[in-house]
C-alpha cells in the first residue's frame, strides 16, 4: 500500500537495461531464515522484462512497502494474471489503500495480493457490483469460500491500474504467509527482476548516546563519504569516544526502468565481529509503523532523509534484526584503532562495502543526565492527568523510555472549546495510539455531539463528547484542543446539471469534501432507489457508471453526503438519458 503519492518514482529513469541471460550476475547468498517454493509462482504481468517502482520493504511515510510495485509504462490496462492456481480468498473495494483488490490463497500456503486494480475480469466483476448493490455500499471486504472464484495458474483476474492511494499507474503485488499473514519479500520466490547494480551509499552518520535515549537532542554527526560501484570509504579516520550508534542512508536501482528503491540487508562488523544486521526478508502488518523506530525520525520529520539507525531501541518489535550486539551501540574507550565495515545488500545479494576506522578515546566523559520530564517507562502503561486533561498512553505505544513534557495554552481564537494542551513534541515517534481527553470550555449543549479534537495544524484526531471531556486517540504527540463541526460537505457537479440530457456520457460525475471531520458516508438515489457511487479519495472523485439499470428517459437522482459528525449535504437533481 502508498499512503503518500509517489510520482517521483515513476518518471522515465535513463538507467539502461542489461537484461540479457548471460549477463546476470548470479546473485550471492542473501540472508534469509526460511526456504520458499521458487518454481511455483509466474510473474503477475506479462511486461518484460519486470521492472519495479518500488522494492519490498522500502522506506516510505509511517511503514515498510509492504510488496512490490511493477512498473506498468505509465499506462493503465495491463492484463494481470493469477501467479498460480488457487482461489479468490478475499475481494476489496476501498475508496483509498489499495482501490480496488485482489487475494488469491494457493495450497502451497501462500496468499498473493493484487492491489491498484483498474478493474476486474468479467466474472469477478459481475460478483462485486452484486455485492455492492446487495450491502449498497462502494467499499467491501468479502472473504469468499474456496467454490466460488477458483482461478488457474495464468488465468487472467483483472486489469493493471491506479486507484487507491497510488502515485501514478503500477502493480502493486505481494505475497503472504496465509496463516500468518505476515508478507514476504516476492523476490526469494523466483519472482527475477533483473539486477546486477549494487545498492548506493548515499551517508553515514554517528550518534553520541553516551547512555541516554536517542531523541531529537541527540547530537548527530554527518561524515563524509566517497565511491561509487559497490565500493565507498570515509575521507579520514574519525575520532570518537564514548558510546556511539551509527546510521546509514542506502537506497537501491535494479536493472532497466528502474526506480529508486530501497536496500534488503544492512550489516555493521566492528573488528571483523557483526553487531548489527538487519534484513528485510517479511514483516507482520501491526510492526510495521515501527519503522519510525527503525530510522531517524527527527530527521525524517525535518528533512525527509531517511537514516537506518543501527542500534534498535528496547521497545521496537520489528522482527528484522539479528545478531545485535549491545543492541548495536558501540563503546569506544580503550584507546586503540579499530576496524569498522558496513555491508549492505540488494534483495539479488548485490553488495556494496564501506570500511572506515574509528580512533578511539581513553576516557568516556558523560555528561550528568538531568531528565527534563515525567519519566515513562517503554515496558509499562503510562497516563498523566491534570483537571482539564487526561492522557493515557497503553502498553506498546513507545520505542524507548520517554521523559514526558506537557504544557497549557491558552484557548485559540476562533473554533475552540478548549485550552490547548501541549503533549510532548512531534519527534518522538508512537507505534499505536493514546488516549486523550480535554476538557470543555462552555461548549453549549447543542454542539455537544459535533465536537471533536483537532491538532495545532486543524486537522481532525476524531473524537466524541463524554461527560464534560472529549476523548479522542491521536497517533502522534503534539498540540491538541476542542473544535466543532457544524458544516455539511460539498457537492459540485462535474459534467451534470439540472434538466441536462446524459445521452452520450457514460458517467456521471461529482467532486466531494469535508471542512473538518471528514466524509463518513456517500449515497446515490435514481428514481429513489440505491445506485452505486464509486470514488476515489485521492482525487476526491465520486461517480456513477450508467448500466442497464438507468433507462432511456427522464430520471430523478438525489446524491446524499454525510460527514463524522452527521453533518448531510443532499444534491437533487433531474436529467434524462
Ligand atoms: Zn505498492
Amino acid at each position: 500500500m502508498i499512503n503518500k503519492p509517489i510520482q517521483y518514482k515513476f518518471k522515465f529513469s535513463v538507467t539502461i537495461c542489461l537484461l540479457i541471460a548471460s549477463s546476470i550476475v548470479q546473485a550471492q547468498q542473501i540472508f534469509s531464515n526460511n526456504k520458499y517454493p521458487i518454481t511455483d509462482f509466474r510473474q503477475p504481468l506479462d511486461i518484460t522484462p519486470p521492472a519495479l517502482a518500488g522494492s519490498f520493504g522500502e522506506i516510505r511515510g509511517n511503514h515498510f512497502h509492504s510488496g512490490i510495485d511493477f512498473r506498468t509504462n505509465q499506462r493503465e490496462g495491463y492484463p494481470v494474471y493469477a501467479v498460480a492456481d488457487g482461489y479468490i480468498s478475499r475481494l476489496r473495494v476501498q475508496n483509498s489503500g489499495f482501490g480496488q483488490a485482489l487475494y488469491i490463497n494457493h495450497p502451497n500456503g501462500f496468499t498473493t495480493v493484487y492491489g491498484h486494480l483498474q478493474r476486474f475480469a468479467p466474472k469477478i466483476a459481475t460478483i462485486v457490483k452484486n455485492l455492492e448493490y446487495e450491502k449498497k455500499s462502494f467499499e467491501i471486504d468479502e472473504f469468499p469460500d474456496a467454490t466460488l472464484i477458483p482461478v488457474h495458474k495464468g488465468e487472467i483476474i483483472a486489469w493493471s491500474g491506479n486507484r487507491g492511494s497510488s502515485g501514478g499507474p503500477h502493480l502493486h503485488f505481494e505475497i503472504r504467509d496465509t496463516k500468518t499473514e505476515e508478507t514476504i519479500n516476492p523476490q526469494f520466490f523466483g519472482i527475477i527482476i533483473p539486477d546486477n547494480i549494487p545498492p548506493v551509499i548515499h551517508g553515514l552518520y554517528v550518534y553520541r548516546l553516551n547512555g541516554k535515549t536517542f531523541n531529537e537532542n541527540t547530537p548527530k554527526q554527518a561524515i563524509g563519504i566517497s565511491g561509487a560501484n559497490g565500493s565507498y570509504k570515509t575521507a579520514a579516520p574519525i575520532n570518537l569516544a564514548g558510546e556511539v550508534g551509527f546510521g546509514i542512508v542506502g537506497t537501491d536501482r535494479h536493472n532497466c526502468l528502474s526506480g529508486t528503491n530501497g536496500v534488503y540487508s544492512i550489516q555493521l562488523e566492528v573488528d571483523g565481529k557483526k553487531v548489527y544486521t538487519s534484513a528485510l526478508e517479511r514483516f507482520a502488518f501491526e510492526n510495521s509503523k515501527a519503522i519510525n523506530s527503525h530510522i531517524d525520525y527527527p530527521t525524517y520529520l525535518n528533512t525527509k532523509r531517511s537514516i537506518q539507525k543501527s542500534f534498535v531501541e528496547p521497545g521496537n518489535p520489528l522482527k528484522i534484526y539479528s545478531g545485535l550486539v549491545n543492541s548495536g551501540k558501540i563503546n569506544f574507550s580503550d584507546g586503540a584503532s579499530h576496524q569498522l565495515r558496513y555491508i549492505i545488500t540488494d534483495s539479488k545479494g548485490n553488495t556494496s562495502i564501506l570500511p572506515f576506522t574509528v580512533n578511539a578515546g581513553v576516557a568516556t566523559i558523560t555528561a550528568p543526565v538531568v531528565p527534563t520530564g515525567i519519566v515513562f517507562p517503554y515496558n509499562k502503561a503510562n497516563e498523566f492527568n491534570t483537571e482539564d486533561i487526561k492522557v493515557l498512553f497503553p502498553l506498546g505505544t513507545l520505542y524507548s523510555v520517554l521523559n514526558f513534557t506537557y504544557k497549557k495554552l491558552p484557548k485559540p481564537a476562533g473554533n475552540a472549546w478548549s485550552a490547548i494542551h501541549q503533549i510532548h513534541n512531534r519527534y518522538t515517534p508512537l507505534h499505536i495510539g493514546f488516549e486523550i481527553s480535554i476538557k470543555a470550555d462552555n461548549l453549549p449543549e447543542n454542539l455537544r455531539s459535533k465536537a471533536l479534537i483537532v491538532n495545532a495544524n486543524g486537522s481532525s484526531q476524531g473524537g466524541y463528547y463524554d461527560n464534560g471531556f472529549v476523548k479522542a486517540t491521536p497517533r502522534n504527540f503534539g498540540s491538541f484542543y476542542i473544535a466543532v463541526d457544524t458544516i455539511a460537505p460539498r457537492i459540485s457537479a462535474i459534467n451534470i446539471a439540472e434538466g441536462k440530457n446524459m445521452a452520450g456520457l457514460s458517467k456521471m460525475i461529482f467532486k466531494i469534501s469535508d471542512n473538518l471531520s471528514g466524509i463518513k458516508s456517500f449515497n446515490g438515489y435514481m428514481d429513489g432507489k440505491w445506485i452505486l457511487m464509486e470514488f476515489d479519495a485521492k482525487t476526491a472523485t465520486l461517480w456513477h457508471s450508467f448500466d442497464e439499470r438507468t433507462a432511456s428517459g427522464k430520471h430523478s437522482f438525489e446524491l446524499v453526503v454525510t460527514d463524522m459528525k452527521e453533518n448531510t449535504r443532499r444534491y437533487p437533481i433531474h436529467f434524462s438519458k
